[in-house]
């Protein structure tokens, strides 16, 4: 799809015209001549070899990237977007399997961890089932002693001697937390409460100091959009030395979790602003920028994208503690399961669907060599808020390149 684009100059307000090939990253100017990016830039160029990427593989292999452990899906807090609401009441009333015949299981299956893999382990919260982690992480350090080990919590559960617990068995911790935008989870942030900022404030030293990694986690919404105040809320209400990186754009659970138009300009302006001036203090909206800017230098062909995350690559596997196989963490076995442990040779990973079989437009779309089609498992129609951020990014990356400002963009094709 050729997009025609038509941005306004930073310097004398000028319009500028460009075409953009979604599907080839190709620019070119007004006058149909390619734009040498990879020189704008600085960015070296690299041939892709030719694959096309529009498949899903069926099988799980043995090898791993990442085992990721669903420990169930209960929660001590319940927040208004969360991504597992709609799973969550399925799995209510789901005994949970006992940590040893699963141990046991990974054994007889013979799985293994690659190198620079990692076990994460995923609730719901976590740490609700902290008698079964404190089973499950020592017997799994026995058998992947070099494995990365991963737990994303919401942290109001964590105490001064799972700290010290987690990094004796050198396990990572990300904390759930929105900043300013916290108001849309609880109406307690527990960083006011003492006992849990000073507990937080602990982890944050003893992980540093042990090597291991201690952040937050922060979901863009409409709440904390105006990104440049979040550096500021850490550093007010946490710690001069907080480490945090942005997961994305919150996938709208109700209308209310829809970006207005007006949280749209001012995602725009901030995450413009940040590459203009705060690079160092967001690295994560920094890396999203540089990879639009590294894909257009390259010239990405489209048929390298694949999916917007790693659940239905052969090497991800995801599995609760009966052994049951699920496309992703963040749904219940009773509607997602693709197989059991047991039965590995026959896990069939068929339920995701590829964005090129998607019939919401994403063929058409400028971002979609960014945005990917969002999440396989979902033909979700209102893709807005997706739209929102990836478009901020690469309005952001155009700016960089052509200091204008995108005004329009329209499909050439149907002009
Ligand atoms: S923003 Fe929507 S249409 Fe565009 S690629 Fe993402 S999911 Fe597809
Ligand atoms: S399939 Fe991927 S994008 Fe969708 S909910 Fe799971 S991890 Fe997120």
């Amino acid at each position: 799809m050729l997009l025609k684009i038509t941005s306004l100059s930073a310097f004398d307000k000028t319009e500028i015209v460009h075409y953009y090939n979604n599907e080839t990253n190709e620019i070119f100017d007004a006058q149909l001549k390619e734009v040498d990016v990879a020189a704008l830039t600085g960015i070296e160029k690299k041939p892709y070899k030719t694959c096309d990427r529009a498949l899903f593989p069926i099988k799980k292999t043995r090898s791993l990237s990442k085992l990721k452990i669903q420990l169930g899906l209960k929660c001590n807090f319940n927040c208004s977007y969360c991504a597992q609401a709609e799973s969550r009441h399925l799995s209510k009333s789901d005994s949970l399997g006992d940590a040893e015949s699963f141990i046991a299981s990974l054994c007889r299956e013979e799985l293994s961890i690659k190198p620079g893999g990692r076990i994460e382990f995923w609730g719901g919260e976590p740490l609700v089932y902290l008698k079964t982690l404190k089973k499950l992480i020592p017997a799994l350090r026995d058998m992947y002693p070099e494995t990365e080990m991963h737990i994303i919590t919401n942290g109001t559960l964590l105490t001064y001697e799972l700290v010290d617990w987690f990094i004796e068995h050198r396990v990572s911790l990300a904390v759930s937390h929105d900043a300013q935008g916290y108001c849309l989870r609880d109406l307690v942030d527990p960083l006011t409460v003492t006992r849990i900022k000073n507990v937080w404030l602990y982890a944050n030293q003893k992980f540093r100091e042990a090597g291991l990694s201690f952040g937050f986690n922060v979901v863009i919404t409409r709440a904390n959009c105006d990104l440049l105040r979040v550096y500021d809320y850490f550093q007010r209400h946490f710690s001069p030395e907080t480490n945090f990186g942005f997961e994305g754009i919150v996938q709208p659970s109700t209308p209310c979790d829809i970006l207005s138009e007006k949280d749209a300009e001012t995602l725009e302006i901030h995450i413009k602003y940040i590459l203009l001036y705060h690079q160092e203090q967001f690295k994560s909206i920094t890396d999203s920028v540089n990879k639009v800017l590294r894909a257009l230098a390259t010239k990405r062909p489209i048929s390298m994208v694949r999916a917007r995350c790693e659940a239905p690559n052969s090497d991800v596997l995801v599995v609760d503690l009966k052994g049951n196989v699920i496309s992703c963490q963040n749904y219940s076995h009773a509607t997602h399961k693709i197989g059991e442990l047991s039965n590995y040779d026959n896990i069939l990973s068929a339920q995701f669907r590829h964005w090129k079989h998607k019939d919401i437009g994403c063929k058409d779309c400028v971002v979609v060599q960014f945005c990917k089609g969002g999440c396989p498992l979902q033909n979700d129609e209102n893709c807005i808020n997706d739209n929102i951020f990836h478009l901020a990014i690469f309005k952001t990356a155009w700016f960089l390149l052509f200091q204008a400002d995108i005004q329009k963009i329209e499909n050439f094709e149907s002009l």
